[in-house]
This record gives C-alpha cells, structure tokens and sequence, in this order.
C-alpha cells in the first residue's frame, strides 16, 4: 500500500474474500481471458483482446525502462482514444497507479494532482480540442518525464515506449490500481484511491447488474477518465464480460449516433444534459438505434419525465447514482416502469451497508430524508493524504460521508433528494464552491464571494457568483480572464456573476448560501 492511503481494516479485508467480494486478482486481468475477441473499436482502429494484452505489455515495459516503478503514480490527461486504454492497462500491469485528471484540467488542477501525488510522470495529448497540452505541460513542475500522444516537442512520444515485453514486478491485488478525482469534496480535489480488489469488485457487480455479456458493445459517451464511464459498468466492466468498447471523439449525436447504427452499440451511460439531448436529436435523426438495449443515466439529478422520454426513445433506462469513493446505486434489471422513472435504484452489494442519517447523525426510518452514509466492499475508508479531511469525511467507524440527501424506499432503493455538500453539480462536472470562492478572493476586485447554484433546464445546475466589491466591481469577463489565467478549468468559471452590497450572514455569521439560492431569479 502507498504511504496516505486508508487501508480496510485487516478484519474486513479477510471478510472480503472469504465472500469471494475480492478475488484476489489485479485489474490486467480483463485483458486475459477473451482472446481474438474484439475488444476496441476507435476510428479505424480495431483491436482484440489478445492485441490490447500485447500493447500494454509493450507499454508497461517502455514506462519501466523511462524508471516507472510500482507504486508510482502518473498522471494520465487523455481524451477517449486507444492512446488511453493501452496507457491504462500498461499502468495497471506496471503497478503504478494513474492518476485520472480530466481533459479540461488545467494548470491549476494539474499542478496540485502533481505535487500531492508526486506523480513522476504525466502523460497527454498534443493538442486536444484546439488546446495544446504540452504548453500545459511546460508549466508544470514535478513530474520528471512527460510522454505524449502525438507530435512531442521536446517530451517524450508516447509511441517510443512499446518496447519488447518484460518480466516486470507484478503488482498485488490490495494495491491501489488507480486514482480518482472526487467531484464532491470541500476545497481541492481529493484524490480517491481504487485498489484492484475493490475496483473488480465493483466494475464486477455493475456488470452482472447490467447483464452484460460477450455480445455487448458499449459506447464510452462520457470521459473514461470519469468512475461512471470507467468502472460503471463502462469500458472495464464491458471488457470484464468479453464485450466491445467503441470510442465516440465526441458525445455529440452526430458522432454518436452512426456510431451506435454501425456498431450495434447495446449499451451507454448519459449524464441528464446529454440525455436530454440525445432524445431531441432522435426525433429527427435517421439512424438506426434500435440495438440500444440499455441507457444509463446518472451523474446528476434525473427528472422523472427525462427517464420516461429517453425510455421512449432511445432504450430501456437504468438509474445510476454512484461515486468515485465508491458505493454504486443503479436499477436492476428487473425494475417497474415506475421505479426506473422514479428511484436511483439499489445498492450494487448486499455488503454495501448503507445508512441515513439526520444532522445529529443519528439513523432515521425507512422514507425519511438524511444524509447518506456508506461502508462497503468498493467503497473507499480515507482519500489520500488528507488525514485532516478524512476525520470529517468518514465516521469513526469508518462510514463514508457522502454529502448527498436521499430516502430509502420499502423496496430497499434509493431516492437522492438533494445533498448538503457545497458542490455544484453542472451537467455531472462537479464544481466545489470553496474553491472557486479561493480563486474570486484572490482578485483585487473582489472582497467577498459566495458561489451557489441556479437551476438551469439544459445542465441542471449552473453556477453563480455572488461577490462584494472591493474598489471598481468586476464584470463577468473580468472574472472569466482571471480564473482563466489562474489556470483553472473552464467548467470552472462561474455562469454568472452578482455584485451585491453585501453577503447574507446566518445567525451564526456563516454566509447563508440557501438565501442566495432562493433569492437567485
Ligand atoms: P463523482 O464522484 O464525480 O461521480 O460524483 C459523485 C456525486 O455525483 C454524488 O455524490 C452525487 O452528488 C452526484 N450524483 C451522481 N449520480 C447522481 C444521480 N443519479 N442523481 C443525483 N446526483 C448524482
């Protein structure tokens, strides 16, 4: 285990097993057991299993011989491209965990994943969407090797690391796989992370849940980057059952939609604002949908009507409320029409012990709304090196906190009513407000801020930013200029941004950010 990583108790951890909920086996397996399957479908690129296997041999010999050892971490910035799957399964053969950053991550968010992680090397795209991540990359110190995919400048090319394969250190089934990004946190980022048991754990029971089988073919929509498109069912629970993955460049119907007619996807998973655009387009488009046997969504608040419409429309749905710290929540197979519409389905385990709880903490009945609470087999006990954190984040015994609101149904389902933790959840990028307040602080323009939530019909949740002057007040471009040149992600910047005279104060001299929401027009 990594020094700052939580292990399970040893008690739990033997319990695990015994129950077969870890199987002892590292995440490399997948690429194991399905041969001249087709595994990956990119563009033109095809690939089976046994060709996916050797490409990640290849690669993991190349990082070993740039000094990558087990135990290292990387930090991994790649769009949806094979680039990413063979640097995956190279790291996971390697034992040297990737850290998973988005592809909008920029300077700021770089820069903090490589000096909390000591990462020793990053890797990234040339260019991807018109940005060129080797400037990125030059403005960031710590990682001593930065590979990239495509034209590398002074860096590393990422295609000269496949070097003949070596009889490398193996790592062990309790070491961390991967590290997550945690969407739902106070301050920065926290870093999740997955040992192999647990996440075969988890992409397991997704899988099963889904009845995923050899004949499937899923479509990575959303980031891979991203739990819910990875490990939920998503491409390592599609490559779990021997099924294919194909790669859209974008989630967009026109990239999507032939995708889906010629490859006969059976399966995705949508964010709502994605959704919702998807079932709009297929009024109108002509292709073929008709292979789509499941649809996922999640990510965000889905509204009954949007899961009857994408019913309608696109396939059958699936609710799927999940995290990166783990606990997965989605329907099972056998749902009624009204809880597909209505409930963020079950528990993925009968181990997932889950608890609701009111601000006192203690457990409230069947039907109440309080905050959810977690401890299971998939579920992570502390974020890495945040000790601090940890103490707030998980109960003495070891619960996860997970800042939502829900009830549980007489059916034993979830419904997710809401959430207590300061994030923004727009269209599923989530946006922690302390940290955007720390950013709008630090401009000379600004003496106070407060960032909440407004609704919005496309994305669910935007942002606003309620500032108080210091001097001139900032306009909404001066704002965006700056975060920009802070270097933060532009998922980031505030929607919109309020000056007022002065911020709404509790009784307790706290900012009352529920008065700014319901004032917010
Ligand atoms: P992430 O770790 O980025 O996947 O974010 C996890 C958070 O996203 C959860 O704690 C919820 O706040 C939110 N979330 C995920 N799925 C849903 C859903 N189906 N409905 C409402 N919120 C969701």
């Amino acid at each position: 285990m990594i020094p700052g990583c939580v292990p399970w108790p040893a008690e739990t951890a033997r319990r695990h097993r015994e129950l077969g909920l870890w199987t002892g086996q590292t995440l490399d397996v997948l690429l194991r057991a399905h041969g001249e399957r087709t595994a990956l479908v990119s563009g033109g690129v095809r690939r089976t299993y046994r060709e996916l296997a050797d490409r990640a041999a290849r690669l993991a010999a190349g990082f070993h011989d740039l000094g990558v050892r087990r135990g290292d971490r990387v930090i991994v910035q790649l769009p949806n491209t094979p680039d990413l799957i063979d640097t995956l399964f190279a790291l996971l053969t390697l034992g040297a965990p990737p850290v998973l950053a988005l592809p909008p991550h920029r300077r700021d968010e770089i820069g903090h994943l490589a000096a909390h992680t000591e990462a020793v090397a990053y890797v990234i795209p040339a260019v991807h969407q018109g940005f060129d991540h080797r400037e990125l990359a030059r403005e960031i110190s710590g990682p001593k090797h930065v590979v990239v995919a495509g034209e590398p400048g002074e860096f590393t090319p990422l295609s000269s690391l496949y070097a003949e394969p070596a009889d490398l250190e193996r790592p062990e089934p309790g070491d961390v796989a991967l590290f997550l990004l945690s969407g739902g946190t106070t301050g920065r980022s926290k870093l999740i992370p997955r040992t192999h048991d647990d996440y075969l754990c988890n992409l397991r029971l997704s899988a099963a849940n889904a009845r995923l089988g050899p004949d499937d073919v899923y479509l990575a929509a959303l980031p891979i980057a991203h739990n819910y498109a990875l490990g939920c069912p998503g491409v390592l629970g599609t490559l779990h059952a021997g099924g294919s993955v194909v790669l859209t460049p974008t989630p967009s119907p026109d990239d999507a939609f032939p995708l889906i007619e010629s490859e006969r996807v059976t399966v995705t998973g949508l964010v709502p604002s994605l959704a919702l655009l998807w079932t709009e387009a297929a009024s109108w488009s002509s292709y073929d949908l008709s292979s789509l046997r499941l649809v996922q969504l999640g990510g965000a608040s889905v509204s009954p009507e949007l899961a009857r419409d994408v019913g309608e429309r696109l396939g059958r749905v699936q609710q799927s409320f999940g995290m990166a710290e783990g606990l997965l929540s989605q329907s099972p197979p056998d749902d009624s029409p009204e809880l597909l519409a209505t409930a963020q389905g079950r528990p993925l385990s009968e181990h997932d012990e889950v608890r609701i709880v009111n601000e006192a903490g203690d457990d409230l009945p069947t039907g109440e709304v309080g905050e959810l609470l977690v401890r299971g087999p998939y579920t992570i006990r502390g974020y890495f090196r945040a000790e601090e954190h940890n103490a707030r984040a998980f109960t003495a015994d070891g619960f996860f906190r997970t800042g939502d609101l829900a009830r549980r149904t007489e059916t034993g389902h979830l419904v997710i009513c809401g959430r207590v933790k300061d994030v923004i959840n727009r269209g599923g990028d989530k946006v922690p407000a302390e940290e955007v307040e720390e950013h709008l602080l630090a401009h000379p323009h600004v003496r106070a801020a407060a960032v909440v939530p407004v609704p919005d019909p496309y994305l669910g949740e935007r942002t606003c930013a309620y500032v108080v002057a210091r001097g001139g007040p900032p306009t909404s471009r001066d704002i965006d200029t700056f975060m920009r040149e802070r270097g933060v992600a532009a998922y980031k910047i505030p929607d919109r941004v309020v000056v007022v005279p002065s911020l709404p104060l509790t009784p307790v001299g706290k900012v009352d950010k529920a008065r700014l929401r319901s004032e917010t027009p």
